[in-house]
């Protein structure tokens, strides 16, 4: 038995005219109406993290801040909504920032994969010199970095993510290779990294 999320006014019905669902009253009824959205939002961040582990994209950053807007977008408005008690009165909007969201930030994983996955185009080998190397840990993973001199024009660095034996391997001011393609949506992606 769901919740209606028209929040329709009007007669003080405890079921919604127009759907037949329960009206939402509280804001626990706000979070029970948003539930399945919020659940596809949740996994649609693994998602994205394991859609970039897989097909790594050269340019990672406007993909993970993407991500991270599109999925704490609608949680702020849920929680600043609720703090001035209006998340009732506004849980049709509600519902639709969160299932827009869920539907945006899953378009922006099957993006990834779809550029790694359909990508047919000729690698190209790229050589460049390590100039930094740090580790980032996270609550669910660490993360290998090594950051080489850009051969790209405009840039200064690539960041290129490793695993932990190549990190190892890699040391600062010696070369690494890394198998560049151009992926099948344009998005530059790399593979294969290892020390020369
Ligand atoms: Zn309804």
């Amino acid at each position: 038995m769901g919740f209606c999320d028209h929040n329709s006014v009007g007669a003080d019905t405890e079921y919604c005219p127009a759907c037949g669902k329960r009206k939402v009253r509280t804001s626990r009824d706000v979070r029970r109406a948003l539930r399945w959205k919020a659940y596809v939002l949740v996994a649609g961040l693994p998602g994205l993290l394991a859609a970039c582990r897989f097909y790594r994209p050269l340019d990672a950053n406007w993909v993970y801040f993407s991500g991270l807007g599109l999925f704490f977008a609608p949680v702020v408005l849920q929680v600043f909504s609720a703090s001035r008690k209006r998340d009732v009165q506004h849980v049709r909007f509600l519902a639709r920032a969160f299932l827009y969201c869920a539907i945006l930030l899953l378009v922006l994983d099957a993006t990834i994969a779809a550029n790694g996955s359909l990508d047919r185009s000729n690698m190209t080998e790229r050589r460049s010199t390590v100039v930094r190397k740090y580790i980032s840990t996270g609550r669910w993973s660490t993360g290998y970095h090594v950051v080489v001199r850009s051969w790209r024009a405009g840039r200064i660095t690539e960041t290129l993510d490793v695993t932990r034996d190549i990190y190892r391997q890699t040391s600062i001011g010696g070369q690494v290779s890394a198998d560049l393609h151009y992926g099948f949506l344009g998005l530059e992606r790399y593979e294969g990294v290892k020390p020369l």
